[in-house]
């Protein structure tokens, strides 16, 4: 057992039933996988979103908005779901955009972000009412015009690129020289000229980072953000009426990470909440969250189609891949491969379990002829045959909508909510 490699930690949600299979909510994922009669299969559970969402409502602060980043889980049923849920959706995309109004989401509650908005995807924000998040002077020079064209008055949030960024972030959004928002310099001019142009300002964006399982990282962060607020509101002159504050609540994803202490974050933004500067006392906050959101909420699962040895190595070839989940296979070998949570569907109760007549090492790998595609590298599961079904967790962000879905041409996973 020296050569294994541990995985992620599994999340909360899913059970054993009393034969040790794989359950999600109650329901069985055999049952459910025989009844789509497909795989792979992603699976989302509506349960699991509305409870990680009732239990984020009761950390945070009572009159802080929580808003759905929609690119983390684009799937229809899923942006209906978190409708009824969230208090806004961000876009970052024209296409995104179609894709809310389609899942019934009031371009009311939606604010666009991204880098290099094309002039027709401005049009359509501005037409529908949405809320932008003006990422450079251009980009508010080009809302202006379009607005005054539409004869439609804009609504612009401004996308700062703070000085500072989220600490241990797995992704940096700020701090230093970045294509997103403008340098705190840029704010308070761009933002007089938009109030000059007779549109509608509505404050800040401030996103520094993404991942992270620190909460007092987000502590810090905030911190700095209600600060950063409060200063660039006083060169603009005028209050803001929202701040969206960013977001970055990670999930534990591999091997020794432990979920983030949400009361202790929730705790620090009430307090930072009940003492507010004078210039942010009437403002609306804010924070926007994916993967926190919708990630533990869905498994991927796969059917195992070989069985085979290597060098006395045994390896499992299932029916899907990284097309489906490249950030579990290691996103094209660019970090340091870590596993994802891994387990037998048919024995979820001994997966990750050391058993000497049960157990072995295994590498399951997708069905992609390339050696980057692997979803768990000399894992311990129970032994397992052709035709058993392998289950991926935290599948429900940056799977399906984040994988290059054609490589390789195998098409696409099935996707079902339950
Ligand atoms: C991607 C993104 C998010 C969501 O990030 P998660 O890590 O999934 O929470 C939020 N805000 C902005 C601006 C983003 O680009």
């Amino acid at each position: 057992m020296f050569d294994m490699k541990k995985m992620g930690p599994y999340p909360q949600f899913y059970q054993a039933d009393d034969n040790g299979q794989l359950m999600v909510f109650g329901r069985s994922v055999r049952s459910i996988v025989d009844e789509i009669g497909t795989t792979p299969l992603f699976i989302y559970s509506r349960e699991c979103l509305t409870q990680k969402m009732s239990e984020l409502r009761s950390a945070m602060p009572n009159n802080l908005d929580i808003h759905y980043a929609m690119k983390a889980n684009s799937f229809k049923p899923v942006l209906e779901h978190m409708r009824d849920l969230v208090d806004g959706f961000d876009l970052a995309s024209g296409g995104e955009m179609d894709l809310a109004i389609a899942a019934g989401v009031n371009p009311e509650f939606m604010s666009f972000a991204g880098p290099g908005k094309r002039d027709s995807e401005l049009e359509k924000a501005i037409a529908a009412g949405v809320t932008l998040n003006v990422e450079s002077p251009n980009e508010a020079d080009r809302m202006i015009a379009i607005a005054a064209r539409l004869g439609i008055k804009a609504k612009a949030a401004l996308r700062v690129n703070p000085s500072f960024d989220l600490k241990g972030s797995g992704m940096k959004m700020g701090g230093g020289a970045k294509q997103f928002g403008m340098d705190e310099d840029l704010i308070a001019p761009t933002a007089k000229r938009i109030i000059e142009s007779g549109n509608l300002w509505k404050g800040f964006h401030i996103y520094a980072g993404s991942q992270s399982l620190s909460a007092d990282a987000i502590i810090e962060t905030q911190r700095q953000t209600f600060a950063l607020a409060d200063t660039l509101s006083q060169e603009i002159g005028s209050s803001p009426e929202r701040i969206n504050l960013g977001g970055g609540f990670g999930i534990p994803y591999f091997p020794k990470e432990e979920a983030l202490d949400i009361a202790k974050v929730g705790a620090a933004l009430d307090a930072q909440m009940s003492n507010l500067p004078e210039a942010l006392k009437n403002t609306k906050f804010c924070i926007e969250l994916g993967r926190y959101l919708v990630g533990e909420a869905g498994i991927y699962v796969t059917n195992i189609v070989d069985r085979k040895m290597s060098h006395g190595e045994t390896f499992l070839v299932v029916d899907g891949g990284l097309h489906h989940q490249l950030a579990a296979s290691g996103n094209f070998g660019t970090v340091i491969r870590r596993n994802y949570p891994i387990a037998a569907v048919n024995d979820y109760e001994s997966s990750g379990q050391y058993d000497e007549y049960d157990s072995e090492i295994v590498t399951i790998v997708g069905c992609l002829c390339t050696p980057l595609d692997m979803l768990g590298d000399k894992v311990l599961l129970p032994k397992l045959a052709v035709g058993d079904l392998v289950s991926l967790f935290c599948a429900g962000a940056y799977g399906a909508s984040a994988s290059p879905l054609n490589f390789l041409g195998h098409g696409q996973a099935a996707e079902i909510m339950i």
